[in-house]
Protein backbone atom coordinates (compact mmCIF):
# COMPACT_ATOMS: atom_id res chain seq x y z
CA UNK A 1 0.00 0.00 0.00
CA UNK A 2 1.45 3.43 -0.89
CA UNK A 3 1.31 6.25 0.85
CA UNK A 4 2.20 8.94 -1.54
CA UNK A 5 3.36 12.75 -0.32
CA UNK A 6 4.83 15.81 -1.91
CA UNK A 7 7.76 16.66 0.16
CA UNK A 8 11.19 18.88 -0.23
CA UNK A 9 13.65 16.38 -0.62
CA UNK A 10 16.84 18.65 0.28
CA UNK A 11 15.34 19.44 3.64
CA UNK A 12 15.21 15.43 4.21
CA UNK A 13 18.74 15.52 3.33
CA UNK A 14 19.89 17.75 5.74
CA UNK A 15 17.81 16.54 9.15
CA UNK A 16 19.38 12.90 8.51
CA UNK A 17 22.87 14.73 7.91
CA UNK A 18 22.12 16.18 11.54
CA UNK A 19 20.73 13.57 12.99
CA UNK A 20 23.68 10.99 12.43
CA UNK A 21 26.62 10.68 14.42
CA UNK A 22 29.82 9.95 12.97
CA UNK A 23 29.96 13.17 11.71
CA UNK A 24 31.66 14.41 14.67
CA UNK A 25 34.19 11.46 15.03
CA UNK A 26 34.88 11.20 11.29
CA UNK A 27 34.99 15.36 10.95
CA UNK A 28 33.66 14.86 7.56
CA UNK A 29 32.15 17.36 5.22
CA UNK A 30 28.71 16.84 4.51
CA UNK A 31 27.72 18.10 1.19
CA UNK A 32 23.88 18.62 0.16
CA UNK A 33 23.84 19.09 -3.58
CA UNK A 34 19.70 18.26 -3.93
CA UNK A 35 18.28 21.47 -4.86
CA UNK A 36 16.18 23.20 -2.92
CA UNK A 37 13.60 23.53 -4.47
CA UNK A 38 13.01 20.46 -5.72
CA UNK A 39 9.71 18.73 -4.39
CA UNK A 40 9.53 14.82 -4.74
CA UNK A 41 6.26 13.01 -4.55
CA UNK A 42 7.08 9.41 -3.23
CA UNK A 43 5.99 7.45 -0.18
CA UNK A 44 7.57 9.42 2.35
CA UNK A 45 8.40 6.65 4.85
CA UNK A 46 9.66 4.77 2.24
CA UNK A 47 12.02 6.76 0.81
CA UNK A 48 13.47 8.78 3.81
CA UNK A 49 14.41 5.01 5.29
CA UNK A 50 16.20 4.68 1.88
CA UNK A 51 18.18 8.04 2.54
CA UNK A 52 18.61 7.17 6.16
CA UNK A 53 20.45 4.01 5.44
CA UNK A 54 22.29 5.04 2.62
CA UNK A 55 23.52 8.28 3.98
CA UNK A 56 24.37 6.39 7.89
CA UNK A 57 26.85 4.25 5.73
CA UNK A 58 28.50 6.57 3.56
CA UNK A 59 29.14 8.30 7.48
CA UNK A 60 30.06 5.29 9.11
CA UNK A 61 32.01 3.69 6.60
CA UNK A 62 34.23 7.20 5.82
CA UNK A 63 37.30 8.13 6.88
CA UNK A 64 38.99 11.17 9.07
CA UNK A 65 38.15 14.05 7.24
CA UNK A 66 35.95 12.38 4.61
CA UNK A 67 33.23 13.96 2.68
CA UNK A 68 29.44 12.55 1.98
CA UNK A 69 27.66 14.17 -0.88
CA UNK A 70 24.16 13.85 -1.88
CA UNK A 71 22.64 14.63 -5.34
CA UNK A 72 19.31 14.39 -7.51
CA UNK A 73 18.10 14.59 -10.85
CA UNK A 74 14.62 14.11 -12.45
CA UNK A 75 13.92 13.07 -16.08
CA UNK A 76 10.94 12.84 -17.94
CA UNK A 77 10.07 9.55 -15.89
CA UNK A 78 12.30 8.91 -13.16
CA UNK A 79 13.70 10.72 -10.10
CA UNK A 80 18.02 9.71 -9.55
CA UNK A 81 19.56 10.22 -6.51
CA UNK A 82 23.16 9.39 -5.75
CA UNK A 83 25.25 9.13 -2.19
CA UNK A 84 28.74 9.13 -2.76
CA UNK A 85 31.31 8.67 -0.05
CA UNK A 86 35.20 8.83 0.01
CA UNK A 87 35.37 5.77 2.76
CA UNK A 88 36.34 2.52 2.96
CA UNK A 89 34.99 1.11 -0.36
CA UNK A 90 33.75 -2.38 -0.62
CA UNK A 91 36.10 -4.91 -2.99
CA UNK A 92 34.24 -5.97 -5.95
CA UNK A 93 33.97 -9.49 -4.88
CA UNK A 94 31.42 -8.75 -1.63
CA UNK A 95 29.81 -5.60 -3.90
CA UNK A 96 26.81 -8.41 -4.23
CA UNK A 97 26.39 -9.43 -1.13
CA UNK A 98 26.21 -6.75 1.08
CA UNK A 99 22.75 -6.59 -0.41
CA UNK A 100 22.02 -9.73 1.46
CA UNK A 101 20.68 -10.20 4.90
CA UNK A 102 23.22 -9.81 7.74
CA UNK A 103 26.39 -9.50 5.17
CA UNK A 104 28.99 -7.41 6.71
CA UNK A 105 32.22 -6.96 5.01
CA UNK A 106 35.14 -7.78 6.52
CA UNK A 107 34.27 -8.29 10.46
CA UNK A 108 37.54 -7.22 11.59
CA UNK A 109 37.31 -3.66 9.24
CA UNK A 110 33.93 -3.00 10.47
CA UNK A 111 33.76 -4.79 14.08
CA UNK A 112 34.50 -1.48 15.53
CA UNK A 113 31.59 -0.22 13.70
CA UNK A 114 28.05 -1.15 14.95
CA UNK A 115 25.78 -2.51 12.57
CA UNK A 116 23.50 -5.35 11.98
CA UNK A 117 23.83 -6.24 8.38
CA UNK A 118 20.50 -5.21 7.66
CA UNK A 119 20.56 -1.97 6.56
CA UNK A 120 20.86 -2.79 2.32
CA UNK A 121 18.61 -5.13 2.43
CA UNK A 122 15.80 -3.69 3.25
CA UNK A 123 16.82 -0.74 0.88
CA UNK A 124 17.35 -2.90 -1.99
CA UNK A 125 13.76 -4.54 -0.64
CA UNK A 126 11.74 -1.23 -0.88
CA UNK A 127 13.69 -0.14 -3.68
CA UNK A 128 12.64 -3.14 -5.87
CA UNK A 129 8.92 -2.97 -3.70
CA UNK A 130 8.93 0.59 -5.75
CA UNK A 131 9.93 -0.36 -9.15
CA UNK A 132 13.29 1.18 -8.76
CA UNK A 133 17.03 0.20 -9.29
CA UNK A 134 19.80 0.25 -6.91
CA UNK A 135 23.28 0.14 -8.45
CA UNK A 136 26.47 0.10 -5.95
CA UNK A 137 30.01 1.46 -7.56
CA UNK A 138 32.74 1.16 -5.53
CA UNK A 139 36.85 0.91 -4.88
CA UNK A 140 38.25 -0.61 -2.04
CA UNK A 141 40.49 2.65 -0.55
CA UNK A 142 38.83 5.13 -2.55
CA UNK A 143 35.05 5.39 -1.55
CA UNK A 144 31.27 4.39 -2.65
CA UNK A 145 28.36 5.47 -4.59
CA UNK A 146 24.91 4.16 -4.41
CA UNK A 147 22.48 5.14 -7.05
CA UNK A 148 18.93 4.89 -6.55
CA UNK A 149 16.52 5.33 -9.92
CA UNK A 150 12.63 5.60 -9.04
CA UNK A 151 10.02 5.66 -11.40
CA UNK A 152 7.89 9.27 -10.70
CA UNK A 153 4.44 9.12 -9.41
P1 LIG B 1 22.85 -1.82 9.64
O1 LIG B 1 22.70 -0.96 8.43
O2 LIG B 1 21.85 -2.91 9.68
O3 LIG B 1 22.95 -1.04 10.89
P2 LIG B 1 25.36 -2.47 8.41
O4 LIG B 1 25.63 -1.03 8.10
O5 LIG B 1 26.51 -3.32 8.80
O6 LIG B 1 24.26 -2.59 9.56
P3 LIG B 1 24.36 -2.69 5.70
O7 LIG B 1 23.94 -1.27 5.70
O8 LIG B 1 23.42 -3.69 5.12
O9 LIG B 1 24.65 -3.19 7.18
O10 LIG B 1 25.74 -2.82 4.96
C1 LIG B 1 26.32 -4.11 4.82
C2 LIG B 1 27.83 -4.02 4.85
O11 LIG B 1 28.27 -3.38 3.65
C3 LIG B 1 28.38 -3.16 5.98
O12 LIG B 1 28.58 -3.91 7.14
C4 LIG B 1 29.71 -2.67 5.40
O13 LIG B 1 30.69 -3.67 5.57
C5 LIG B 1 29.40 -2.56 3.91
N1 LIG B 1 29.04 -1.19 3.50
C6 LIG B 1 27.80 -0.67 3.36
N2 LIG B 1 27.83 0.59 2.93
C7 LIG B 1 29.13 0.91 2.79
C8 LIG B 1 29.84 2.09 2.37
N3 LIG B 1 29.19 3.20 2.00
N4 LIG B 1 31.19 2.04 2.34
C9 LIG B 1 31.85 0.90 2.69
N5 LIG B 1 31.26 -0.22 3.10
C10 LIG B 1 29.91 -0.22 3.15
MG1 LIG C 1 23.97 0.14 7.30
Amino acid sequence: AHSLQEFNMSEMVDKIFNTKQPKDRLNLTLKNDVSETLMVKQDKRVFEQILTNLIGNAMKYNRQNGTVKVSAMVTAHELAFAVKDTGLGIPSDEQDRVFERFYRVDKSRTQSIPGTGLGLAIVHDLVEQSQGQIELESQVGVGSTITVTLPLQ
